[in-house]
């Protein structure tokens, strides 16, 4: 079976290659800004507005006066970024109707990308070679990479190279095309998975996956942080530096964040052949909700969109239970339902005295879908 996956990995650059990466990061940039400002004008005058392809002809030109300062980067990092662009519209279009059709969504016009939180990225298509220590890439060469043999150095087709900024540090994302084994039908048993706050994911068998330790201290420094940022005064140097820890300490909860789903996803959609999941409507959660941020932090959409592509490759369904199946309301043993609230850490059932933890019920009526 072929998929399609990325590999993302940081890089060890030294001050010039510090200094190339921004310069591509910012004709990058520049190139969706200025692509974004054409095509704002085109629609102002009623003008036929541009495509990618116009945009791309119009910069090439623009280059060889005005612009020839893009001669010092690879061609690709612009033309990326107007790609890039076209997406965004292409989205944009595409939440308009939704819109229209009376679905609850932000429409969201194409924004300018700033600086303001941080370089950027840019993306690289063309000779990509992938070494042991080392990545190589067009106009930027080798560059080193922190850590050794995480990228598949062979055995597969490489798109593109996408190199990013986020506090202070840069990483590569390599996408790759690769053949993986199709997934076998094997025995293996369902669950039901109830994604939580206290711990990331209860698992119908009565086993869970806890939110990692680390990213309670994380979040509590990052808070500390963004309040040292918010005292500092604007322009002055120690502003600057608080900043960039304060990305620093972003960047770390990530991917604190990101390894422990990563391990939580793999595992289930290995030893699992079917997962029922709770259909949350994370996003009107998040806005008038009081537990958002915890929410946030467990990475509800990241945890589904890993389950559904992992269970793909190792062979397992992923289902979403209807979003008014009372899951956390019903008992598990005899489907009386009552009002839960938050606090409620046991569901006492009042109907046939089972007791059972909140989240392991919600589980096991999760799991009970799979078989209707
Ligand atoms: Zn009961």
């Amino acid at each position: 079976m072929k998929i399609l996956r990325a590999f993302k990995t940081e890089l060890d650059l030294n001050n010039q290659q510090k200094t190339a990466c921004a310069r591509h990061a910012g004709a990058a940039r520049f190139a969706y800004n200025w692509g974004l400002a054409r095509k704002q004008a085109a629609f102002a005058n009623g003008e036929k507005v541009p495509s990618a392809i116009d945009l791309h002809r119009e910069l090439n030109a623009l280059k060889k006066s005005e612009l020839s300062w893009l001669y010092e980067v690879s061609k690709c990092a612009p033309q990326e970024a107007l790609c890039d662009l076209e997406q965004a519209f292409a989205h944009f279009f595409r939440r308009v109707k939704e819109k229209k059709s009376g679905k609850n969504v932000k429409v969201g016009f194409p924004r300018i990308k700033s600086k303001k939180h941080g370089l950027g990225s840019f993306r690289l298509t063309g000779a990509i070679h992938v070494f042991e220590k080392a990545i190589q890439l067009p106009r930027l060469g080798q560059l080193h990479l922190k850590e050794r043999g995480y990228l598949p150095t062979s055995g597969v087709h490489i798109l593109s190279a996408t190199v990013s900024e986020k506090g202070g540090c840069w990483f590569v994302s390599l996408q790759v095309a690769m053949e993986i084994p199709d997934p076998v039908m094997e025995e293996k048993p369902v669950a039901g998975v109830d994604l939580g706050i206290n711990r990331m994911a209860q698992v119908s068998d009565g086993t869970y996956f806890e939110n990692p330790r680390a990213l309670k201290s994380a979040l509590t420094k990052l808070k500390r942080l963004q309040r040292v940022v918010s005292r500092r005064q604007k322009g002055s140097a120690n502003r600057q530096k608080a900043v960039r820890q304060l990305a620093k300490a972003h960047l770390r909860v990530a991917n604190i964040r990101k390894d422990a789903l990563h391990q939580a996803t793999t595992s289930l959609t290995k030893t699992k052949s079917a997962i029922m999941l709770e259909n949350l409507n994370v996003s009107a959660m998040m806005q008038n909700h009081p537990l958002a941020q915890a929410i946030a932090d467990v990475g509800m959409y990241e945890f589904r969109r890993q389950l559904a592509y992992k269970g793909a490759w190792y062979g397992c369904e992923v289902w979403l239970a209807d979003r008014f199946f009372p899951s956390t309301k019903r008992c598990s043993q005899c489907g009386n339902e009552k009002a839960v609230s938050l606090a409620e850490r046991v569901y006492a059932c009042e109907h046939c005295g089972q007791r059972m933890d909140r989240d392991l019920n919600a589980a096991i009526n999760l799991e009970q879908l799979l078989y209707c």
